[in-house]
């Protein structure tokens, strides 16, 4: 690969041109339109998220005269560039020049770029930037891309996967899934974590699709010319889940829906029942794990293990140990209730504290209460065999 350090290109020179897409959220083109600044690899413009912070200190660095790092393009031909690396900061100078946001003056007041005193203007235009030039084959370049983006503001995986198996499919997928003006973006939010414009949707989209094998599926779609599978599957699954579940919890977020889907969405389910299951679960004070509601509901409420309700504390199992074990001495008989009216040798067996485990002798899942009435103790093995009812 050829890299060439140019450092006469100036802010001015790149704002030639540019022009900002407001829709994809996305800087497009500059130097007369010879540089693209967002080839379709690179992730969207996020410097103006988080309330512009980013894109503001940009300028402030140009106006106090401090450097704004190296930026790289990769040079396709004489004509044409892409930003390989810097698309944020340029995108950042760009929008300010062309009047998208404003900066604040010495007395706090907004100023936007036309409005400020021409030498700050000729500062911002003439600042030269630093530019490394690249020549290379595709592969040497992504590659490259690869490395130099494990330093700086790090890409997430599915950046980086997009930025590997760029093309019409990726271009598609960022589309529907990445795209923070599809009207979708806030219904699919209550059930996947993630920002959608950092890929956490077209990412989820993509996992449940290929059942967690993202690479090859992409590599595999590549060239696609729709993503019409992916939307298909994705949506299935969306309609699925706000299906069975009517209400929306904030737990249902980031839940391993696609596995769930697979597992259940052949059975059937009532959702006004189901809705009425979640409530009653949600206002019971022994279940610990309400991420696990769902999943225990799908599964027909029998694996209480995914609620982790609420054991008997050390204090209880003691003071039940003590009576039970007690009384078990008097009629010389074992102090688990199962071994004692079988007919081994263990029915008068006393086990020691250490060799039982409490149970709940009215199933919690049946009403039972964590509560020292409701508690047995009992040998391990009877405890097991009588199971999480
Ligand atoms: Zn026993």
């Amino acid at each position: 690969m050829k890299t060439t350090l140019k450092t006469s290109i100036t802010v001015k020179d790149i704002c030639e041109g540019f022009v900002y897409n407001e829709l994809e959220g996305k800087g497009l083109f500059g130097l007369s339109g010879k540089l693209t600044i967002q080839p379709e690899y690179q992730r969207n413009y996020i410097y103006a998220s988080d309330g512009g912070k980013r894109e503001v200190a940009v300028i402030e660095s140009l106006l106090k005269g401090y450097p704004i790092g190296l930026i790289y393009f990769n040079k396709i031909s004489e004509s044409s560039l892409e930003v390989l690396d810097g698309q944020q900061r340029i995108t950042s100078v760009g929008r300010f020049v062309t009047d998208k946001f404003a900066i604040k003056d010495e007395n706090g007041m907004e100023q936007y770029f036309g409005g400020i005193a021409k030498d700050k203007k000729a500062m911002i235009l003439e600042t030269k930037l630093l530019i490394y030039e690249c020549e290379g084959t595709e592969s040497q370049i992504k590659e490259w891309f690869k490395t130099i983006n494990i330093a700086g503001v790090p890409l997430v995986p599915q950046e980086l996967l997009n930025a590997i198996y760029s093309g019409p499919f990726v271009t598609l997928g960022k589309e529907e899934f990445s795209n923070t003006q599809n009207a979708n973006i806030q219904k699919w939010g209550a059930y996947i974590k993630g920002s959608a414009d950092r890929q956490a949707i077209f990412e989820r989209a993509l996992d449940w699709a290929s059942k967690g094998n993202i690479d090859d599926y992409m590599s595999l779609h590549r060239n696609d010319k729709t993503i019409n599978e992916l939307k298909k599957y994705f949506n299935s699954v969306i309609d699925w889940i706000s299906g069975v579940f009517t209400d929306v919890e904030s737990e249902m977020c980031g839940l391993e829906w696609g596995r769930l889907y697979e597992t259940y969405h052949k059975k059937s389910y009532n959702p006004k029942k189901v809705s009425e299951e979640v409530q009653k679960l949600y206002g019971d004070p022994y279940v610990n794990n309400r991420k696990g509601i769902f999943e225990f509901i799908l599964g027909g409420s029998a694996d209480t293990k995914l609620l982790e309700v609420r054991v008997f504390d050390d204090a209880t199992k003691k003071a039940v140990y003590a009576t039970q074990t007690a009384k078990a001495k008097t009629k010389e008989k074992s102090n688990c209730s199962h071994c004692a009216i079988g007919h081994d040798a263990n029915k008068s067996k006393v086990w020691k504290f250490d060799e039982m485990d409490a149970d709940h002798v009215a199933a919690w899942s049946k009403g039972g209460k964590t509560a020292a009435k409701n508690c047995e103790m009992l040998c391990k093995t009877h405890n097991r065999a009588k199971g999480n009812r």
